[in-house]
């Protein structure tokens, strides 16, 4: 197996207590505590048998996520991260997803004595009325009882989720965020509603005739990139916001382009191979069959140069840092300006993308426009000579 002298490592938990009427994210509702002890057990025999097999020198990022993993029974969870713990050592970034209706203090209190230092808590909103029609399971006294539980109970890092271009007044997200910033979290998450094909929310049309037009949907979004401005956040993704030093390293993994490994039904893994290939693993997305192999049920195809490319520009423009030239240059043997050169001077020339010797990245204004760039870009990599063969070098 190729050295691997860094893992990040993704575990999912698929269970929620309902399904939210926007969501597409594997999970079931309904377990008992006998389903979720079952599948923590699947789950521990999985990552044992990847990490057998690929021998990392070091994890250096873990994300427990979901689903709802705060939804598994304390003990439960306790006997599960001390038997991870005691493969993977010490990690710097360990993060749990919660949710508001099940978290518990006892919850915290096996996360905080599992070298657990960072939370990330799905909020989406603080309005009664939007929480409804969002499907959550939670309600803002349960929202309110997890700010006030992890104020007084967690010491480690925090982030909050929150949704933007839900239907209702022009003021509500700025009061989202308000209120969400409480505390001063280090980091702070800001997705837009999408709606995705299948889910109850895209098949109901007045539900749908009550989303924002554009223009609304635009004004909201720059309230509230000046707001996270004046509040000390940067912008460091698309998506993401955080003060000095709070950024999640765990994603960064992600779009910096480094090997990763996910284990639990639905998860996806990047991995390198010993003769360069660079694999991707899908797991099984219905938890039955998985459970029934939960080393054995994935699949796994090799990205090709070009493939790996594509995927470089579509992970390293999400970020203010952009992709890093040295890097780039390390897989590809050439610069990223110079694989796809038309897009990036008519990108770099409208003030979209900045182009020098460290970096390929976005402007403040052009992380906006990543869609139309990125179409720009993919067009152009299929006639780029990619060497036959990447070298995926470790940081
Ligand atoms: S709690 Fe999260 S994962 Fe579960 S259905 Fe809702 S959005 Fe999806």
């Amino acid at each position: 197996m190729a050295n691997l002298t860094d893992l990040s490592l993704y575990i999912h938990i698929p269970f929620c207590v309902k399904r939210c009427r926007y969501c597409d994210f594997y999970s079931e509702t309904g377990a008992g505590v006998e389903l979720i002890d079952k599948t923590l057990n699947a789950l521990l025999i999985s990552l044992d048998a990847s990490m057998s097999h690929l021998k990392p020198d070091n994890i250096s990022t873990v994300f427990i996520g979901g689903g709802t993993p705060s939804i598994i029974a304390p003990a439960s969870l306790n006997r599960f991260l001390k038997k991870m713990n005691s493969w993977i050592g010490n990690v710097s970034e360990f993060s749990v997803e919660v949710n508001p209706e099940s978290l518990t203090r006892d919850f915290l209190e096996v996360l905080s004595g599992n070298n657990v230092n960072r939370i990330s808590m799905g909020v989406q909103t603080y309005d009664a009325d939007l929480l409804t029609w969002l499907g959550r399971p939670a309600g803002v006294e349960a929202l309110d009882r997890a700010d006030n539980m992890l104020e007084e109970y967690w010491q480690g890092r925090l982030s909050r989720d929150l949704l933007a271009s839900l239907p209702g007044k022009p003021d509500r997200l700025l009061k989202d965020l308000n209120r969400a910033l409480i505390g001063e979290p280090g980091h702070l998450s800001l997705y837009e509603l999408t709606i995705e094909p299948g889910t109850p929310l895209a098949g109901n049309m007045e539900d749908l005739k009550r989303l924002p037009d554009e223009k609304s949907v635009l004004d909201e979004w720059s309230m509230a990139l000046s707001f996270m401005a004046e509040r000390g956040y940067t912008r460091y993704e698309i998506s993401n916001f955080a003060r000095k030093g709070n950024e999640s390293q765990h994603n960064l993994t992600y779009w910096r382009m480094r090997p990763y490994l996910g284990i639990g039904p639905g998860a996806v893994s990047t991995i390198p191979q010993d003769d360069n290939r660079i694999i991707r693993r899908q797991e099984k997305r219905d938890l039955l069959s998985w459970l029934s192999d939960p080393t054995g049920s994935f699949s796994e195809s090799t990205l090709t140069s070009g493939e790996l490319a594509l995927e470089h520009f579509m992970m390293g423009l999400r970020t203010s840092e952009g992709l890093s030239v040295n890097r780039f240059r390390a897989v590809f043997g050439m610069n990223p300006a110079e694989a796809v050169p038309d897009a990036v001077d008519r990108w770099v020339s409208s003030g979209t993308l900045i182009s020098d010797s460290v970096s390929l990245r976005p402007t403040s204004d052009g992380m906006d426009l990543l869609d139309s760039v990125l179409s720009d870009i993919a067009a152009e990599t299929d006639k780029t000579q990619w060497p036959e063969v990447c070298l995926w070098p470790q940081p």
